[in-house]
């Protein structure tokens, strides 16, 4: 319940925060909504001796549109993801998926930024980030890149990030108008993380799937984008063989824990009925 000491920092800019992170080091971490990272501190489970509090910037809030792409800032919460009009006509999956995650208290706090940086494979706003093929803008010391959500797992809570940077912003081409969409998670209560949970975009064309990306969340170390299984439906009108194919696909990619959640058997089988209810929910959400 009681985390160890640190010293906070509040800076008023992004340029501030990248500066505080590149001087403290190692020791320093982050601080969005802090329901991720306070919560390990109080068990300390992480034990940073600096934080550094991203809340007071206002450059990483707010969702726009810019370029033909919508840009959401690091420090969006869950609850602005969820009343958003602008999310909810171009890319409903974020509102579906932001209502299955914690619990509105959480959501008042969490942020996208967060949910997306902390590399717990239990975070389900990854794999629909990779669903939606978005890249993460970051900053550093060295300078401001662009990373793939598709290339930036590597490990549970191990990223692509590297030491003093952060993540200012998220964002993705809409999906096309008429995509079908849908977030199945299989969780034992409000607030749980997936025992299983499977995202899918899609788009048809003549009744025919013309699009579509799979992803996985909790069945691995990092959240997974099912290639092969996507391979299956694309072209198809999702009959029953192309289905059973699909999810065999998805199942053979999937490595999860044996936990509080049941066995890995279990969470595997798990994953495919959530692909299969996915798939076949988007298609019914898509125009044909
Ligand atoms: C009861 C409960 C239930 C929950 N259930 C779910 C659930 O079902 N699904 C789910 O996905 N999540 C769940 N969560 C987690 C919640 O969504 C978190 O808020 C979220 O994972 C982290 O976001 P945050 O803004 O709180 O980040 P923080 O806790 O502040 O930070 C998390 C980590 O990310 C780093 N970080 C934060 N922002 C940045 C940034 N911009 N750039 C670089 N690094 C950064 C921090 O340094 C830290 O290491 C739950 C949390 C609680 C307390």
């Amino acid at each position: 319940m009681i985390p160890g000491s640190f010293q906070y920092y509040r800076p008023a800019s992004v340029t501030d925060a990248v500066k505080l992170l590149a001087d403290l080091g190692d020791d320093a971490r982050p601080l969005a909504g802090g329901h991720s990272l306070i919560p390990m501190m109080k068990l300390r489970m992480a034990n940073p001796e600096h934080l550094v509090d991203l809340g007071g910037i206002a450059d990483l809030k707010g969702i726009r549109q810019a370029g033909g792409r919508i840009e959401i800032g690091a420090m969006t919460t869950q609850a602005e993801l969820i009343a958003s009009d602008l999310l909810g006509q171009a890319a409903p999956i974020i509102k579906e998926t932001s209502l299955l995650i914690a619990d509105p208290q959480v959501r008042y706090c969490g942020t996208l930024g967060g949910n997306v940086a902390n590399g717990d494979p239990g975070n389900d706003m990854p794999a629909v980030m990779m669903a939606l093929d978005a890249r993460y803008h970051v900053i550093g010391a060295a300078g401001t890149r662009e990373i793939a959500a598709r290339s930036f797992y590597q490990g549970a809570y191990y990223t692509a990030l590297e030491p003093g940077e952060m993540v200012t912003a998220i964002s993705f081409a809409p999906p096309p108008a008429g995509h079908g969409c849908a977030y199945e998670k299989l969780k034992r209560k409000i607030g749980d993380y997936a025992t299983a949970a499977a995202a899918v975009i899609l788009t048809l064309a003549g009744g025919k799937v013309s699009h579509c990306a799979i992803t996985l969340t909790n069945v691995s170390e990092t959240p997974l984008l099912a290639e092969a299984a996507a391979r299956h439906v694309i072209g198809s009108r999702l009959e029953p063989d192309v289905l059973a194919r699909a999810v065999a696909a998805a199942e053979a990619i999937t490595d999860p824990a044996t936990d509080g959640r049941g066995p890995a058997v279990y969470r595997t089988k798990m994953a495919g009925i959530m692909v299969r209810r996915a798939l076949e929910r988007a298609a019914a959400r898509a125009a044909a």
